[in-house]
């Protein structure tokens, strides 16, 4: 067996009485691609934030490559791209600008930057500011933001919520062309085909996982 890149262990964590998450344990190997499914308030967020270190567990724990999990650690930064539930953004800046300072940050090329802008139909909007783009065209640069910089672990939370059925069809690729690449994906959908494009899914209820398997397992179990 592989050895984990993310080894979340029996991690729970409450907000004043509310139990968000009830002891949850996952592990994910390199280029190993995971999605999280559950409905609204079952802890998939609350999770998602815990595995890149944006929050911190009340009980648990969380590895990365064999250390804690931080986002104050430099090491970790370096190597997870995340894209979360908010729609982030510079206001002043355009879509092309945005891209410049992740490259910039990461020591990425900026000759990177056009053949994102295309993958993500975002080329003829790339002097455009983000007040004149639809929430789709901002999601999409946030992805084009995750995937130009370095990464062995991707997380994304809902990343279809915003797209189109095209651009959703080619997230699916993506996220499979990730995988191949040898990096670890966890994201959160609420979408069963993107779900597809996981080895696993795993099904979140009230902070509880309640399924775990292939694809074919866990919507075979839940009735689908
Ligand atoms: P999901 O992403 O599956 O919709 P969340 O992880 O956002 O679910 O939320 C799980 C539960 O934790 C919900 O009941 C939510 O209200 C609660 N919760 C999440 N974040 C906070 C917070 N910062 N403060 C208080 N309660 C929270
Ligand atoms: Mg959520």
């Amino acid at each position: 067996m592989r050895a984990a890149l993310l080894t979340v262990t029996d991690v729970s964590r409450t907000f004043g009485e509310r139990e968000a998450l009830r002891t949850v344990d996952l592990e994910i190997a390199a280029g190993e691609r995971v999605a999280l499914l559950g409905p609204n308030g079952s802890g998939k967020s609350t999770l998602l934030r815990i595995a890149c270190g944006r929050d911190r567990p009340t009980t648990g724990s969380v590895e990365f490559d064999g250390e804690p999990m931080s986002e104050d650690d430099a090491r970790v930064r370096a190597r997870v791209a995340v894209v979360g539930d908010a729609l982030s953004c510079y206001p002043d800046l355009t879509v092309r600008q945005h891209l410049e300072l992740v490259a910039t940050a990461h020591g990425v090329p900026v000759r990177e930057i056009d053949r994102l802008l295309r993958e993500q139909r975002l080329t003829d909007h790339a002097d455009s500011l983000p007040g004149a783009l639809s929430s789709g065209q901002l999601q999409a640069m946030l992805l084009a933001s995750a995937l130009l910089r370095p990464r062995d672990l991707l997380v994304l939370d809902e990343p279809e919520q915003r797209l189109d059925p095209g651009a959703r069809a080619r997230l699916a690729d993506v996220l499979r062309a990730e995988g191949d690449n040898g990096i670890a994906v966890l994201f959160a959908t609420h979408h069963r085909e993107l779900a597809r494009a996981a080895h696993r899914v795993i099904l979140l209820e009230d902070g509880a996982v309640v399924a775990d398997g292939s694809p074919d397992e866990v919507f075979t179990e839940a009735g689908a």
